[in-house]
Formats: structure tokens, C-alpha cells, sequence
């Protein structure tokens, strides 16, 4: 799960991780008064808040440009903040569809003496928490590891020891640090990683991190996201999710327990096991088509479940053909089948349909797809379903 930056900031107060005073405003109508609550006469940053970064390089679908814009004076960023509110902006992570603007966040701007960069998440080849650093920070991260690795400091972490202030200060001394900013990075970076460990994020990212002429060390932009594995134990957490920026489809399927996934092909699929389900859009792209989803209803499906599938496949307008492919080991094939026939019958289902089932009840579930007496293609192996849907939605 992933929160606005105004919200992400919160939890670093709340925390310690110092950063500039900032007021989010969700209605034109309040930004005057957030202006005044802020209590700061400029000059402003006035920043869009979306799920995704690289607003400042961004431009809006009106032509406005720039999700992050510097203000002088109160009435530039009221202009602003007017400009930003419900237009949609488009930026190198966004795709080209873009994110409408529903939150304004208007911030103090700072004095940047220089920027860094400052990440914290789990490495998975040495399964430990890594706090990654660099004193390139305010541009991609990525081009920086690509083009100066040697600019990027990494600390792992052993999970039952927590950080150790020398690691802190070790990397504040990477980052060439000194006096007071050394001081306030290792605070910063103490209180970011608690902040991290306690809240079960999965990323928090700071780009960039900033020192100010006045000795200050300050978060500027923040990134946090969740696991969701572990959102049940911090119901405060889920009161921060925006459903708006969410796929309604999505959040259909994670009412129902299904991790389903959007994607821009056609052919729809319905597969239980992730690792089947990433097998079945190689094999639909192998044969020439386009997966329209992720979809891994689980390893014990419910029929409730299936249908609720069939239905959020449905309401995406673009799938041509849909291709189930079970293989029961723990599920059984009938439960599918039955899933399968109650919506396709429920939802009058008019596109191609091709099933593919194996395993555990197989006979049983081939009988009730036939029985059913509706137009469903039966597929004897993967490739055999993946070929027979490609070429019916050609
Ligand atoms: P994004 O990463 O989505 O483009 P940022 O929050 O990083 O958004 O803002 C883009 C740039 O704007 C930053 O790299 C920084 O240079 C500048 N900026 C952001 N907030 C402030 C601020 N409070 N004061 C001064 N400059 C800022
Ligand atoms: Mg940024």
C-alpha cells in the first residue's frame, strides 16, 4: 500500500525525521485558510500529490507544466494550487493516462545547500534491511547506480540487532557530512529507520534529502510504502489508504482476497498460483497475444471467489478472450468449473473462453464445463489454451 507524501511526512514528525512545514489542502476551498495555517509569508513550494514521483518534471494534460512548482508570493501559490487541483498530470512514472490531482500540498520552501538521496528497504539477496545513500540526490536514482555506482552507499542491517549508531554515522560520513549536518543525519537516519521497522514498510525513500545553509538536515520529498502482509496490525495505516489512486478493479479483487494486477493486452486470465500466473502470460505472449491481467485466485478458491474474478475481468473493457488456467493440487477443479459456469451464466458471458484444467477432481470439473451447455473451449495442455485464445481473439 502506498501514501501521499503530505501523509508520509506526518509519520516522519511523528517519528523525528525533521522536515519542512507543509499543509495539505483536499478542496480549493481550503487553501486559503491552509495558506494561513501555515502561517509562512513565501516564498512556497506548492506540490501535487499523486502515487507516483518525478511530479516536478511533470506536465499536465492541459499543457500547465511542473507537479511541484516554486511560489514567491501567496496569491502565485494560490494560482498555483488552482491550476494544480483536478487537472491530471503526467510524469515519467505515471504512464501516459496520467493522475488527476486531489490533494494540494503547500510547503515552506527551502534553502538547498545540496541534495541527497536516502532509502531505506529490504534486500532480498542478503534478506536484511539496507539503508541505501548517495550524494547525488533530486535526480534518478537509477541513472546514478548506473552511470557512478561509486557514488552509492549501502549499510545492511541485521534484523535482531536494529541499526547501530556507528552504521549511522558511518554513512553520514560517506555522505561527507560534517559538524551540525552530521549531527542531524544521524538522528535523521536513527529516526527514519525506526520509523521504517516499526510502521512493516516495505520502501521508504527520501529524494531528495537536503542540507540547508543554516546547519538544518531535512526530508524534502517522501515515498513510503507498505506491506501489506503486515497492514493488519496498524488499522491507523489503512485509514491513510486513498482508494482514488487505486485501480477500481483492484480494489475490487483485493475485497475478495484475489491479487489481481490491471495490464493494457486483451486476453483476460484467470490462473491459480502466482508462478502459474506469470507462466500464462509468457506462454499467451509467446503465441503472439496480449495478457489484459494478473490474476492468481489462490490455491483454495472459493466458487464466490471465481465468479467475483469473472466479473472484475469483465469490467475491463479492453478483454477480448479469457483463458483459465487451473491446475489443481490443493484447489479443486470442479470448484473452478462451477465457478466458472454460475458466472459465466450470471454475466452472459459473449467473448471466447478457453479452459484449461489438470489435476486434482479433473473428470469431474471437464464434466460440469461440458454439461453446462455453454461455449466453452476445452484445452488438453497450457500451450494447447494459450494458442486456441490467441487465435480467437485475432
Ligand atoms: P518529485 O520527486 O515527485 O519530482 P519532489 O518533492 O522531489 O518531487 O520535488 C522536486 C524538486 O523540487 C526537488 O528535487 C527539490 O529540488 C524541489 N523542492 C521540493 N520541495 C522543496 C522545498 N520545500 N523547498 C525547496 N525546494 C523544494
Ligand atoms: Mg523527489
Amino acid at each position: 500500500m502506498n501514501i501521499h507524501e503530505y501523509q508520509a511526512k506526518a509519520l516522519f514528525e511523528k517519528f523525528g525525521v525533521a522536515v519542512p512545514r507543509g499543509i495539505a489542502a483536499r478542496n480549493p476551498a481550503e487553501f486559503d485558510s491552509a495558506l494561513t495555517t501555515l502561517g509562512h509569508d513565501g516564498p512556497f513550494i506548492v506540490k501535487s500529490q499523486i502515487h507516483a514521483g518525478g511530479r516536478g518534471k511533470g506536465t499536465f494534460t492541459d499543457g500547465f507544466k511542473g507537479g511541484v512548482k516554486f511560489a514567491k508570493t501567496r496569491a502565485e501559490a494560490l494560482e498555483f494550487a488552482h491550476k494544480m487541483f483536478n487537472n491530471t498530470l503526467v510524469t515519467a512514472q505515471t504512464g501516459p493516462a496520467g493522475r488527476k490531482v486531489q490533494t494540494v500540498y503547500f510547503t515552506a520552501a527551502c534553502d538547498i545547500k545540496k541534495e541527497y538521496y536516502l532509502a531505506i528497504l529490504l534486500d532480498r539477496t542478503s534478506s536484511r534491511p539496507v539503508i541505501v545513500a548517495s550524494t547525488e540526490g533530486g535526480v534518478e536514482i537509477e541513472k546514478v547506480a548506473h552511470e557512478t555506482p561509486e557514488k552509492i552507499f549501502k549499510i545492511h542491517i541485521d534484523p535482531a540487532v536494529g541499526l547501530m549508531g556507528f552504521q549511522a554515522r558511518q554513512l553520514a560520513f560517506q555522505l561527507g557530512l560534517t559538524g551540525d549536518y552530521f549531527k542531524n543525519a544521524v538522528k535523521l537516519i536513527t529516526a527514519l529507520y525506526t520509523m521504517w521497522w516499526e510502521t512493516d514498510a516495505s520502501m521508504v525513500e527520501v529524494n531528495p534529502l537536503i542540507t540547508t545553509p543554516d546547519g538544518k538536515v531535512l526530508a524534502l520529498d517522501a515515498k513510503v510504502s507498505f506491506d501489506d502482509n503486515a497492514l493488519f496490525r496498524h488499522p491507523d495505516l489503512v485509514a491513510l489508504r486513498d482508494l482514488n489512486e487505486e485501480d477500481s478493479k483492484e480494489i475490487e479483487a483485493s475485497k475478495f482476497n484475489l491479487s489481481y494486477i490491471a495490464l493494457d493486452g486483451n486476453i483476460a486470465c484467470l490462473v491459480n498460483g502466482a508462478g502459474l500466473a506469470m507462466s500464462t502470460m509468457d506462454i499467451i505472449k509467446h503465441f503472439g497475444g496480449s495478457p489484459a491481467n494478473f490474476l492468481d485466485v489462490g490455491g483454495g478458491a472459493s466458487k464466490d471467489q471465481v465468479q467475483a474474478a469473472f466479473k472484475i475481468i469483465l469490467t475491463d473493457p479492453n478483454v477480448k478472450g479469457i483463458m483459465v488456467n487451473i491446475f489443481g493440487g490443493i484447489m479443486d477443479c470442479n470448484t473452478i468449473a462451477t465457478g466458472v459456469v454460475a458466472a459465466a451464466r450470471e454475466l452472459g458471458l459473449k467473448i471466447p473462453l478457453v479452459v484449461r484444467l489438470e489435476g486434482n477432481n479433473v473428470a469431474a470439473g471437464k464434466k460440469t464445463l461440458a454439461d453446462s451447455g455453454l461455449k466453452i473451449d476445452s484445452a488438453d495442455s497450457m500451450a494447447d489454451a494459450a494458442k486456441k485464445i490467441v487465435q480467437l481473439v485475432a
